[in-house]
């Protein structure tokens, strides 16, 4: 049986401190919280802090991007064996935000999830609509794209061991969530896309929703029955509110 998964997504926010006194306060508020899973992503700089701080407990760290070669000359960038080193389980790929601010196409975010998972961790891969996509009634076409790029670069049997996260790009950061009911509708359709194909990794993949995830709507979307848990952004800045939204999860 899947797991629920609450993955908090840091973007570029925090500072020593706030990693420090931020999870902390998650740490104590979800212990004992055995039955889900529990993971946050902090900027690359604060992941040695958080390694430090997350030790023994039941919260995972996450990175938020990588380069998809092991080592060499590209300066900036930093590599899935690098992560794992860190004991980061989880990787981000294709968040909208990298994908617009950043020009990364499908291409590049399939070899990206090849490298994290070949370094033993687990991608996240977003896919998600546009408001005018969605106006145009080409959400499915378009996440299902997506979807493909990863399925035809690392087989489907890769997403046995992966998680894929549905974020309406008009939903991230603009306090505007999806339906539960239009969530649960891509959802069902990106497992159903993945049945297809092979049964197994449509079991076993936590398919997440993001967009604007807070306290009060958790519980709703995570009720639906293929919605496995959610990819936080701005609510996982607050210990209580991340702690409640795994409450919900639980
Ligand atoms: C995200 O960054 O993945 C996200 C879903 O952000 P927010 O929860 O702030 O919409």
């Amino acid at each position: 049986m899947r797991r629920k998964l609450v993955a908090g997504n840091w973007k570029m926010y925090g500072s020593r401190r706030f990693v420090e006194d931020t999870l902390e306060a998650v740490k104590k508020a979800t212990e004992g919280k055995a039955a889900i899973d529990i993971a946050i992503c902090p900027t690359l700089v604060h992941l040695p802090l958080a390694a430090e701080i997350v030790r023994g407990s039941q919260i995972a760290l996450g990175a938020q991007n990588v380069y998809p070669t092991d080592q060499g000359a590209f300066t900036g960038e930093v590599s899935a064996p690098m992560l794992a080193e860190f004991n980061v389980r989880y990787v981000i790929v294709g968040h909208s935000e990298r994908r617009q601010l950043f020009g990364e196409t499908d291409e590049q975010v399939a070899e990206k999830f090849a490298a994290v998972l070949a370094a033993g961790m687990t991608p996240i891969l977003c896919v998600g609509e546009s408001l005018q996509q969605r106006e145009q009634g080409v959400t499915r076409q378009v996440v299902l794209a997506q979807l493909d790029a990863a399925l035809g670069r690392n087989g489907t049997e890769a997403f046995q061991q992966s998680v894929i996260a549905y974020e309406p790009v008009w939903a991230i950061g603009t306090g505007q969530t999806a339906t539960p009911e239009q969530a649960q509708e891509v959802h069902a359709a990106i497992r159903q896309h993945l049945a297809e194909r092979d049964r197994e990794a449509a079991e076993h993949c936590a398919i997440l929703y993001g967009g604007s995830v807070n306290a009060a709507n958790a519980a709703e979307l995570f009720d639906q029955p293929d919605i496995d848990g959610g990819l936080v952004g701005g609510a996982s800045l607050k210990a209580d509110e991340f702690a409640s939204i795994c409450e919900s999860a639980s």
